[in-house]
C-alpha cells in the first residue's frame, strides 16, 4: 500500500512572483512621485558558466520589475586592485544604491578584502561584517540582511508558520546561508541547533525540529525518517545528479528526500520552485529598500 503525500508544498515560484509583482508597482510608484529609480550593480569576474547564468537572470528580473542594472565583467586574471576599483566607482555613483560581488571569486582574489570593500549602506547581500554582526547582536539590525535566509523566513511567514519557541534546526554553516539562518531564526525566537559536517548522528538533532532548514549542498541526505512528523521543512539545497532521461542529462534535486518527506512534514519546499526563486525576489526587494533608506522615501 502506498501513502499519498500529505503536506503542503510550499509554493516558492508562487510567492516569489507575487512579490515581484509588489517590488514592480512600489519602483513605479516611486519613479512618477520622485524621479528616482532603484539601481542594482553586479560584479562579475572570470567565465565561470553557473555565475554567468545568475548575473544575466538577476539582470533580466531587475529590468522585469523596472530596477536599473549595471554590470561590470572583469576578466579572471584581473587584481584585486581592478575589483576593488570598481566597487569604489559604484559606491559613489548614486543611481547605484545596490551592489553585488558574484560569488565564487578566483582563486587569487581575496574574497574577504572585496567584500569588505563594499559601502555597507550598499551592501545588498548583507555579507559585509558590520552587517553579519548585527545579525548576530541583540538589539542591533542589519541594513540587510542575505537573500537566500530572508527567502526561507519570507516562506515560513507568508505560510504562517509559528517559528516563536520552536525547535528549529538548520544544517549547515556556511556565511551565506547556513549561519545567517540560524541568526533569524533565533531572532525570530525560535530554539536553534546547527548541524555541520562534523555532527555525529544528525538525524536524532533534525527528529526534534518543529522547523527544519537544510543548505549542505548533499543530494537527498534528509530521509522522511529524520523528520518529527508535522515538522516544516525548507530545502535550499540545489544538487545536480545524474538523469539519462533528462534532456540535459541530470536534475535538480535538493538536499531532502522530497518523496519520503512530503509523507512525513506537514509543509515543505520543492526543488526547483521553493527557495530558488525566493533568493532573487529578496535581492529585488533589498535593493529597493536601499533606495528608499538612501534617499528617505517612504
Ligand atoms: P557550503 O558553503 O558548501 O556549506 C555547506 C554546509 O553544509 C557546511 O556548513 C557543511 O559543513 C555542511 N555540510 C556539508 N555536508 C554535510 C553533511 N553530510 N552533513 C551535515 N552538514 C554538511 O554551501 P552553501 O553555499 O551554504 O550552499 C548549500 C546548498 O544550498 C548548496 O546546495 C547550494 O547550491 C544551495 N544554495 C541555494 C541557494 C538558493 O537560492 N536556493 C542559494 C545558495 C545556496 P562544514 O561547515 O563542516 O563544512
Amino acid at each position: 500500500m502506498t501513502t499519498e503525500p500529505s503536506s503542503t508544498i510550499i509554493d516558492g515560484k508562487l510567492i516569489a512572483k507575487k512579490i515581484r509583482d509588489e517590488i514592480a508597482s512600489e519602483v513605479a510608484r516611486i519613479k512618477d512621485s520622485t524621479g528616482i529609480v532603484p539601481g542594482l550593480a553586479v560584479i562579475l569576474v572570470g567565465s565561470r558558466k553557473d555565475s554567468q547564468t545568475y548575473v544575466r537572470n538577476k539582470k533580466k528580473a531587475c529590468e522585469e520589475v523596472g530596477i536599473a542594472s549595471f554590470e561590470v565583467s572583469l576578466p579572471e586574471d584581473c587584481t584585486e586592485e581592478d575589483v576593488i576599483k570598481h566597487i569604489s566607482d559604484f559606491n559613489n555613483n548614486p543611481s547605484v544604491h545596490a551592489i553585488l560581488v558574484q560569488l565564487p571569486l578566483p582563486q587569487h582574489i581575496n574574497e574577504e578584502k572585496i567584500l569588505n570593500a563594499v559601502a555597507i549602506e550598499k551592501d545588498v547581500d548583507g555579507f559585509h561584517p558590520l552587517n553579519i554582526g548585527r545579525l548576530a547582536m541583540q538589539g542591533r539590525d542589519p541594513l540587510f540582511i542575505p537573500c537566500t535566509p530572508k527567502g526561507c523566513m519570507e516562506l515560513l511567514h507568508r505560510y504562517n508558520v509559528e517559528i516563536k519557541g520552536k525547535r528549529a534546526v538548520v544544517i549547515g554553516r556556511s556565511n551565506i546561508v547556513g549561519m545567517p539562518a540560524a541568526l533569524l531564526l533565533q531572532r525570530a525566537n525560535a530554539t536553534i541547533s546547527i548541524i555541520h559536517s562534523k555532527t555525529k548522528n544528525p538525524e536524532e538533532i533534525t527528529r526534534q525540529a518543529d522547523i527544519l532548514i537544510s543548505a549542505a549542498g548533499v543530494p537527498n541526505m534528509v530521509r522522511g525518517s529524520w523528520l518529527k512528523p508535522g515538522a516544516v521543512v525548507i530545502d535550499v539545497g540545489i544538487n545536480a545528479v545524474d538523469d539519462a532521461h533528462s534532456a540535459r542529462g541530470y536534475r535538480l534535486v535538493g538536499d531532502v528526500c522530497f518523496e519520503e518527506a512530503s509523507r512525513v512534514a506537514s509543509a515543505i519546499t520543492p526543488v526547483p520552485g521553493g527557495v530558488g526563486p525566493m533568493t532573487i525576489a529578496m535581492l529585488l526587494s533589498n535593493t529597493l529598500s536601499s533606495a528608499k533608506r538612501i534617499h528617505d522615501l517612504k
